[in-house]
C-alpha cells in the first residue's frame, strides 16, 4: 500500500497481547501507541509545512536529504514493516521454497539465524537488522542505524528486527541477546515468503 501525507497510524494486525510471552503487551502498547505514533505525528508536522513534499510517498521520503524527514519517515515505514513481520508465537514455519533460498545464501537455516543474530547484536546503539533481497535476487543480511532503511540502497526488505531498547527493555532489560533469540518464535515466515515472491 502506498502511503502519502497526511500519514495515519495503522492498527496492529493482531491484539497487543498476541505476541506474549515473547513480547509483552505493555511493550507493544508503548511501542505502537507512543513510539510509532510519534514518528507519524512528527512526520506530518514536518511535511505539513512543505507543500512541495506532500505528494511524495512514504517510501520516497526515506531518501530525503533532510535528516528529520528521513528519520521520521523511516520510523513510520520500519514499524509498519516490523508489525507485519510478526505473529502469534509458534504458529509460523519456514516453508520449503524460502528454506531453499536461505540455504542457497547461507548454507543452512541455522547459519542464517546465527548471522542475523550477529547483525542484530552487533548494531551499536539503536537500529535494525534485516534480511533483504539484493538486486540479483539473492538473500543478504544487513543492519542499519537509527531508522535508516535498506530500500535506499536498492535492497528489498524481507524481514527486520527492531533493536532499539524501546523494543525490548521492559521485559529483557539490557539483555538484547535474550530478546533476539526469543524473537524467532514470533517471526511470520509466511509474510517473509510473500515479500520474497510477491
Ligand atoms: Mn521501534
Amino acid at each position: 500500500m502506498i502511503k502519502t501525507y497526511p500519514f495515519t497510524l495503522d492498527l496492529l494486525p493482531y491484539a497487543y497481547d498476541a505476541l506474549e510471552p515473547v513480547i509483552d503487551k505493555e511493550t507493544m502498547e508503548i511501542h505502537h501507541g507512543k513510539h510509532h505514533q510519534t514518528y507519524c505525528d512528527n512526520l506530518n508536522k514536518l511535511i505539513g509545512d512543505m507543500i512541495d513534499l506532500q505528494g511524495l510517498s512514504l517510501q520516497e521520503l526515506l531518501s530525503s536529504d533532510q535528516l528529520p524527514i528521513k528519520n521520521n519517515a523511516g520510523g513510520v515505514w520500519n514499524h509498519d514493516f516490523f508489525w507485519e513481520s510478526m505473529t502469534t508465537p509458534g504458529v509460523s514455519q519456514i516453508e520449503n521454497s524460502l528454506k531453499v533460498e536461505i540455504e542457497k545464501a547461507f548454507a543452512s537455516v541455522e547459519e542464517f539465524m546465527a548471522k542475523f543474530e550477529a547483525a542484530a547484536l552487533g548494531r551499536f546503539g539503536s537500529g535494525w537488522a534485516w534480511l533483504v533481497k539484493n538486486k540479483e535476487g539473492g538473500l543478504e543480511i544487513t543492519s542499519t542505524a537509527n531508522q535508516d532503511n535498506p530500500l535506499v540502497d536498492g535492497l528489498t526488505p524481507l524481514l527486520a528486527i527492531d533493536v532499539w531498547e524501546h523494543a525490548y527493555y521492559l521485559k529483557y532489560k539490557n539483555k538484547r541477546v535474550d530478546y533476539v533469540k526469543a524473537w524467532w518464535q514470533v517471526v511470520n515466515w509466511d509474510k517473509v515468503e510473500e515479500r520474497l515472491s510477491p
